[in-house]
């Protein structure tokens, strides 16, 4: 299952792209070959392996643009929230959001993240079936070497289940 999602992935494309470097054309210019080889071959492991790495994390991934649109999520986050990728890529990660989260706490979150900070926090996710699970989330810039935010990415888990046993012991003793 998680190979058939990895190669939904555009693993051609990074198929590609490390057999392209494996051999460069003759005649390929040598900027052309230092673009590809910063991507991934030698001292930094090829860009496949970083996929599937990502792809079988036990958490949930996603990647979004600056305005939180949603570029990529991993095989965990489809699992944790019944969205497959083909119907959650493109929309915002807002389509997880719950009324049940106070609105400073989305507030606090952008405020941070703009400002190129962290932000770690719990929130309220309903899943794709409306299903409720609180979610451990942490969300950080990802920056271009001119500091400007291009990307964010978002790591949580579902941790109703600690809260539970938490409280649980919080009331026994
Ligand atoms: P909105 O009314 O759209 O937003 C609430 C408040 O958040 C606004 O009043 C504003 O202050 C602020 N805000 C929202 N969007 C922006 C923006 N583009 N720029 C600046 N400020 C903004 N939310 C979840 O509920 N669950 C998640 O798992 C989750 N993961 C995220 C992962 C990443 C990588 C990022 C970048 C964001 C994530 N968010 C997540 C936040 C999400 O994008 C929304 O801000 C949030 O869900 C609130 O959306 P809303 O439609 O309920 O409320």
């Amino acid at each position: 299952m998680i190979q058939r999602k990895t190669e939904s992935a555009n693993s051609e494309v990074i198929d590609a792209i490390s057999s392209f470097l494996a051999s460069p054309p003759e005649g390929t210019p040598a900027e052309i070959i230092e673009a590809f080889d910063t991507l991934g071959t030698k001292e930094i492991l090829p860009p496949k392996l970083f996929l599937e790495t990502v792809e079988q994390a036990p958490v949930a991934i996603s990647i979004t643009d600056p305005s939180a649109k949603i570029l990529y999520v991993n095989y965990a986050f489809e699992q944790l929230t019944g969205f497959e990728r083909d119907e959650i890529v493109g929309k915002n990660q807002s389509v997880l959001s719950c009324n049940s989260t106070p609105l400073s706490v989305y507030q606090d979150l952008w405020r941070s993240i703009q400002n190129r900070h962290m932000w770690q926090g719990n929130i309220v996710n309903h899943r794709k079936d409306q299903q409720e699970y609180l979610a451990e989330l942490i969300v950080s810039p990802v920056l271009n070497a001119e500091g400007q935010i291009i990307y964010y990415l978002g790591m949580h888990r579902d941790i109703t289940e600690l809260q539970q046993q938490l409280s649980d012991i919080s009331k026994k003793t």
